[in-house]
């Protein structure tokens, strides 16, 4: 335990392995809450001095815009947060900057600092305009999800009532402008026939940023056995979720509820009112942690589970802290990374497998949709 915990945090510290967590909803807190990541945070899952502990040094922090938000607020929102993680990028230039090319990750992490990717997490975050998506990357950001917990105009979600059977003609082109300018398509939170249709027209590997294996737990938001194949036959990356619910099945009701809520808020205002209420909903919800019965060995089985059905080459991490009510036993922060790196020596993975599912599988993929 001890060698694999030393392997990790050396060769982070030596910059020779790149930590690419998928998935971080800490720009909630940054926007909100106004914490400061520089400081060790007494609550939550995630700042600077725990990203360098868990070797998380190039995460995607993802601007995601609850699916109440509609339309031109939806676009406001995903500003808000886009400028919140700007101020941390000028307040500490020293410890963190944006990273926009696979060079950007390598150097910056390289420099001992923090690489920070920017992903978005709700296709209605474009307003149904492929101008709006445009601007975002030339924001930097590098990474988009076609739904959140509700459709789009243009793509059915994993946990609401179909209704475009997967993606329209317009969600077509949204894939294929993604494509075309370098932004990542990512297939977490889209139904079945979403994926399958992303995958048909995604000229590009695709990534899941945040989903786990629906074998071993049955939650729609998890990949099929086959699903795993078909991403790892178009050259991308499922990287595996620890939100309790979505890895240990007697969590999972606790998981179908929170949704279910999730989807009921139809809050009639905008504005400042909207933002209050997004706040009442976000300090309420994820700032009291409920306790769960999964543990880092749920999420060792799945990540093995996926190894299994897309290979070595097409596995990562993508744990949701900071957007999850509730954390597995033994992984209760980023900070406890190397626990999971331990873990898997344990179950008798290399070095050079872990470095790929730490992180060398989603740089391959950045690398070869965003561009040198
Ligand atoms: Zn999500």
């Amino acid at each position: 335990m001890r060698t694999a915990l030393f392997f990790v945090l050396t060769a982070v510290a030596a910059g020779q392995t790149i930590g690419i967590d998928t998935h971080l909803d800490v720009a909630q807190r940054v926007l909100m809450e106004g914490v400061d990541l520089a400081n060790r945070l007494k609550d939550g899952q995630v700042d600077i001095p725990r990203l360098r502990e868990g070797g998380m040094n190039a995460p995607f922090f993802a601007l995601w815009v609850p699916t109440f938000y509609k339309g031109s607020e939806a676009v406001r929102r995903t500003l808000d947060l886009r400028d919140a993680m700007q101020t941390l990028f000028d307040r500490h230039p020293d410890q963190i900057e944006l990273a926009v090319t696979a060079a950007d990750i390598e150097r910056v992490t390289k420099s001992g600092k923090i690489a920070a990717v920017l992903s978005l997490e709700g296709g209605h975050q474009i307003d149904d305009d492929l101008a709006v998506l445009r601007m975002y990357q030339r924001m930097g950001i590098r990474a988009m999800t076609l739904t959140h917990f509700r459709n789009t105009n243009w793509a059915d979600s994993s946990t609401d009532t179909p209704q475009h059977n997967g993606l329209t003609d317009f969600g077509k082109s949204v894939v294929r402008e993604m494509n075309r300018i370098g932004v990542i398509v990512d297939v977490s939170h889209i139904s079945d026939k979403t994926f399958y249709d992303a995958l048909a027209v995604s000229s590009k590997p695709v990534i899941a940023t945040h989903s786990s294996c629906r074998a071993l737990t049955d939650m729609p938001r998890n990949m099929t056995d086959d699903m795993l194949k078909a991403v790892a036959r178009n050259g991308g990356v499922v990287s595996i979720n620890f939100f309790p619910s979505f890895v240990n099945a007697k969590d999972a009701e606790a998981g179908r509820r929170l949704i279910k809520k999730q989807n009921a808020m139809e809050p009639q205002v905008t504005g400042a009112a909207l933002d209050a209420y997004a706040r009442k909903v976000h300090l309420e919800g994820l700032r009291t942690m409920k306790p769960a019965f999964a543990t880092i060995d749920d999420v060792v089985a799945h990540i093995d589970h996926a190894v299994k059905f897309a290979g070595i080459d097409h596995v990562g991490i993508g744990s949701d802290f900071d957007g999850i009510d509730s954390v597995p036993k033994g992984l209760e922060d980023i900070g406890k990374m190397p626990q999971l790196a331990a873990a898997l020596r344990k179950k008798g993975y290399s070095e050079a497998d872990i470095r790929k599912i730490w992180g060398g599988n989603v740089l391959r993929v950045f690398r070869e949709v965003v561009g040198k």
